[in-house]
């Protein structure tokens, strides 16, 4: 196994000034900006990049983080700036009104929008976003109360505690605070319970709805979040524009944000900005330069702006921001999570069962893979306080028997009873919400968190904080308690030197013991464990035999699959073992060892 080295705790104080200096020198620039002779053309640039990062913020989170593709936020864009065109300059009502109504709007056709297509997987989703951006150009490209292809004109400044925005150097103000208050919003969301949900939605989401999260949900989450988002750029857009019309808003428009979010880099927020500004500044440079290089006014630079893009991607793959990132890290290196949680109030614990009692009963459980029938109709029982371990050579149905028991996948027949009450049938986030927690013999994490943010998120049903909330940072006092108690889980494990370490550079062992961490931070009442032992050395398997019966010694129930039997033998107090989806029979590890159907099961296939 190859150690990973540890990484020694930076203390809050060595945090480098740049680290506060920068953003604060970076507002203060924007905020004079207007107010030195910069001439107008780069206020008017700087304003559209504001309006740009708005809508590429959305795809931040939704594509970049959440992995979902939309082809479609400048229809978005289209809805807030027809829905404040049209209140404004025809019915003479105030912009703020036609802000509201905008987003009430979209709101309204982002939602039916996410109840159909989110549950689809694969590329229904960017389909779905192109047919509806075709549709909203299309049908306000026709209808004559929208002005057709003209548009609206005569829409008015915004005014703003009696002031108007008419000017560029005015409204910028208002255009970069919805900017900087939107990407604040969304950095606080992605660090947040909700954050660390979203995050999983990228390739995770078996393992987020094993520890109680609804993927569905915050799919739909961020899906209204970015659309709001284009919303409002389009309301700034037209009352920057003072008239709408359909072209902004058609599927080159919805192409081109998408652009912006991959080239500023797709998964971080200020990578929106980064985008927008060099997506903006190429295109208006190239359409100036191009047309005096080749002395024709071709639409050469679409052409020109493609090539560019492509050579962005191939050599900044995960956009400019983090390159730039990587570049500034010596003088502005990545500070770890502030240990502020010390002396945190613990997270409610749940009540453990009677020991003796029946915690699990699996009855005649079955699974079939069309003609192969991986669980044979097994039926064991569980009683609280013991360690049982399900044995048998690969390919005897161990994990899948735990993807049956955890509602991970669905079972072609049998019953399931956990802690007195049918689970049959149920989906994983509600077993898990009953009490059981696993781990994963392919271990399912997400790479690109820390391995303490990845252990919060077996937290989560053990807290409440939402989107709202920890977007407007409400939600502090919670993210200490789940901290504290992810810390506190990874020291019992022996992980206490790797907190801050992105998971994904962990060594497969140590991921392992992550993922055990992970699931005792939910605080469950039955762990499953399949194959934690894999990849331990063997003074690391001792500690975690250790541990695990100190766990056992607190009531906690413990399921797990090993191949190491000294493992095995030492620590169950029952044993079943299973071969080609059967079980073969059940008792303590003396019984089984002694047994001579065992015997030739394992003499059968592992020697
Ligand atoms: P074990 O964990 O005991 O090694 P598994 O439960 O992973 O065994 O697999 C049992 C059998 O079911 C194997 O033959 C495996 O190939 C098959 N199997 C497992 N998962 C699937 C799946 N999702 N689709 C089809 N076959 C599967
Ligand atoms: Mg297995």
């Amino acid at each position: 196994m190859k150690a990973s080295p540890p990484v020694p705790p930076v203390p809050a104080a060595a945090r480098p000034w740049s680290r506060r200096l920068a953003p604060a020198l970076l507002l203060a620039v924007l905020a004079v900006l207007p107010l030195l002779p910069v001439p107008e053309f780069w206020i008017t640039q700087l304003n559209y990049i504001g309006m740009f990062a708005l809508v590429a913020l959305g795809l931040v989170l939704l594509t970049g983080v959440g992995g979902l593709t939309s082809f479609g936020q400048a229809a978005f864009v289209g809805v807030g700036a027809y829905t404040t065109a049209l209140l404004s300059a025809r019915y003479g009502l105030s912009p703020w009104l036609g802000l509201a109504a905008g987003l009430a709007i979209t709101l309204a056709i982002a939602l039916v929008l996410a109840l159909i297509t989110l549950r689809m997987s694969g590329h229904y989703l960017p389909l779905a976003t192109i047919a509806w951006a075709l549709s909203l150009n299309f049908s306000i490209a026709n209808m004559e109360s929208l002005g057709k292809y003209d548009g609206l004109l005569g829409v008015p400044a915004i005014e703003l505690f009696g002031i108007s925005l008419a000017d560029g150097r005015a409204i910028y103000y208002l255009i970069w605070l919805f900017a900087i208050v939107g990407a604040i919003a969304v950095r606080n969301l992605l660090d947040s319970r909700p954050g660390r949900a979203i995050r999983a939605l990228g390739g995770a989401t078996v393992m987020a709805e094993a520890m109680g999260v609804s993927t569905f949900r915050y799919k739909v989450v961020i899906f209204l979040i970015a659309a709001l988002l284009a919303s409002v750029s389009g309301w700034l857009f037209a009352h920057v524009q003072r008239t709408v019309n359909p072209s902004p808003f058609g599927l080159k428009m919805g192409i081109e944000y998408l652009f912006m979010a991959v080239v500023g880099g797709v998964s971080s927020v200020w990578g929106a900005f980064v985008g927008a500004g060099v997506f903006k500044i190429i295109e208006d440079q190239l359409k100036e330069l191009l047309p005096a290089l080749l002395g024709s006014n071709g639409n050469f630079e679409i052409i020109v702006l493609g090539i560019v893009l492509v050579l962005m991607l191939k050599y900044a793959p995960k956009g400019l921001w983090p390159s730039l990132q990587g570049l500034l890290s010596r003088w502005w290196p990545a500070a770890p999570r502030e240990r502020d949680w010390e002396g945190a109030a613990a997270l409610a614990s749940r009540p453990k069962p009677p020991a003796g009692s029946v915690l699990l009963r699996v009855d005649r459980l079955r699974k079939q893979f069309g003609g192969l029938v991986a669980v044979n109709d097994v039926s064991f029982e569980l009683r609280a306080g013991e360690i049982m371990g399900l044995i048998g050579p690969n390919g005897a149905g161990k994990s899948t028997t735990f993807n049956l028991v955890s509602g991970v996948l669905p079972a072609t027949s049998g019953e399931l009873r956990f802690a007195g009450e049918s689970i049959t049938g149920l989906p994983a986030r509600q077993i898990a919400r009953r009490g059981l927690s696993r781990t994963f013999q392919h271990v399912k994490m997400i790479a690109d968190m820390t391995v303490l943010e990845n252990v919060a998120l077996g937290g989560y049903l053990r807290s409440h904080s939402g989107t709202a909330k920890a977007m407007l940072r409400l939600d502090r006092a919670e993210e200490r308690r789940l901290f504290a108690e992810a810390e506190s889980q990874l020291r019992r494990i022996g992980m206490q030197d790797h907190l801050h370490e992105l998971a994904g550079n962990l060594a497969l062992g140590p991921q392992r013991l992550m993922e055990i961490a992970r699931a005792l931070c939910a605080d469950p009442s039955l762990l499953l464990l399949d194959e934690p032992a894999a990849g331990l050395r063997h003074k690391e398997k001792q500690a975690l035999a250790a541990v695990l019966r100190q766990l056992r010694a607190e009531g906690m129930s413990i399921l797990l699959v090993e191949h190491d039997m000294d493992f095995v033998m030492g620590l169950t107090d029952r044993i079943v073992v299973m071969e080609f989806g059967t079980k073969l029979i059940e008792g303590t590890p003396a019984e089984v060892q002694a047994s001579p159907e065992v015997r030739a099961a394992y003499l059968g296939t592992e020697h």
